[in-house]
């Protein structure tokens, strides 16, 4: 198939910061971008050539989006499905349609982990309040109810210690479907992000080790710190599920380590990641690079890892006090600061992201924190 050469304009549905920065790497290879989401002035906006406004139910608007540009692809996986399936009408939409449906909706993934054989997190599907009683029964407590669709960074989910709280639990994710996942008391978090081309070439980033705080990520440190062993099994892992959701583009795998040593995918993006974004920086070719080159049906890009690497996120909260001082982080003269352009900094919001290279991850670590803490100004 004929690659999408620069010159050409990539669609990229949804308008955030991973679409700021894959709209940034095809400014840099000589692509146009444009952006389609029901916001205004977005992070993807502000550097595309054209920031559309309409809603993703919108299936004529998005098919005019589409009839400008030569591929589309999504920077986030709540995209509807039919928002895809109108784009792929006009051009072609990578990854496929499939790969969104799937991946957006918790109970549709899991159950397509356990058919191809991977190893996922105990769970079961819960439709009545009946169901969950008895996933409680046989899961154990703690465990951790989660509606089926449209959740990240912890959204809609509830840990229930014990069956006093089931109803309760239930009622507060309102009822609809949902999965019940026995708690994992995990020694660690690791991801895998990883990309398939056109011609079905694979290539990984190895294995990355995440910390996350109130469920959402807060470090990222590269190599993770497990066997090599281990993190051969991920890559495995990683590439069973890239080939057999047939995905063209990137995808993240997050999963928990036990404390027995053992892997459980806990889920997957189907884009470039969070834990992903310290390739930006330590990688020959990074994260949204890469995506680009899938998407386009170039060549995938060398992933070598220059250097070891973290990354620590800038959420909204460090605003709580004032403006951050950004010129104290900068005068950490080997970290980079990555801003998205956001006007809003609530709490848990993600506005940034420092990353940092070192000898070894901790090091590298010990500065982007060094470096976060320099920009909280005391309260
Ligand atoms: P999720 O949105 O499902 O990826 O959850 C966000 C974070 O919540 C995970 O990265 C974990 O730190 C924590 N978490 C979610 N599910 C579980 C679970 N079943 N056991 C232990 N921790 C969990």
């Amino acid at each position: 198939m004929t690659p999408i050469l620069p010159g050409a304009t990539i669609g990229v549905l949804g308008s955030g910061q991973l679409g700021r920065m894959l709209a940034l790497a095809a400014r840099r290879l000589g692509y146009r971008v444009h952006t389609l989401s029901p916001d205004h002035d977005t992070p993807t906006g502000q550097v595309a050539d054209l920031e559309v406004n309409a809603a993703y139910s919108d299936l004529d608007a998005v098919r005019a989006f589409a009839r400008g540009v030569q591929v589309v692809t999504f920077e986030f996986e709540n995209v509807p499905a039919l928002a895809a399936a109108a784009a792929a009408e006009i051009v072609p939409v990578r990854p496929h349609g499939a790969v969104l449906a799937t991946t957006q909706h918790r109970l549709r993934e899991k159950t397509f982990l356990v058919q191809a054989g991977l190893p996922v997190t105990p769970f079961r599907t819960i439709q009545t309040l009946a169901d969950l009683q008895t996933g409680l029964q046989e899961l154990g407590y703690p465990a951790v109810l989660k509606t089926a669709g449209f959740g990240y960074d912890g959204k809609g989910q509830v840990k229930i210690m014990q069956p006093a709280e089931a109803a309760p639990a239930y009622g507060k994710l309102g009822e609809g479907d949902a999965v019940l996942e026995a708690f994992v008391d995990f020694a660690c978090e690791v991801s895998v992000v990883a990309a398939r081309g056109l011609d079905g070439a694979f290539a990984h980033y190895g294995v990355i080790e995440n910390t996350h705080r109130n469920h959402i990520l807060d470090l990222s440190l590269a190599p993770a710190r497990i066997s090599p062993a281990l993190a051969g099994e991920a890559v495995t892992l990683a590439r069973a599920v890239l080939e057999q959701l047939d995905v063209v583009g990137v995808l993240c795998v997050e999963f928990f380590v036990t404390q027995a040593g053992r892997l459980l995918i806990n889920e997957l993006a189907p884009r470039p990641h969070n834990s992903g974004h310290l390739t930006i920086d330590a990688c020959l070719t990074g994260q949204f690079e890469q995506q680009l080159r899938a998407v386009c049906g170039l060549p995938l890009g060398a992933t070598t890892l220059l250097r070891p690497a973290a990354m620590a996120n800038l959420l909204g909260d460090l605003w709580q006090h004032g403006p951050p001082a950004w010129a104290a982080a900068c005068a950490f003269d080997d970290v980079k600061l990555h801003l998205y352009g956001k006007h809003t900094p609530r709490l848990g919001r993600k506005m940034g992201h420092l990353t940092a290279l070192a000898a070894t991850p901790e090091a590298a670590a010990q500065r982007v924190l060094a470096a976060r803490a320099a920009l909280a100004p005391p309260p």
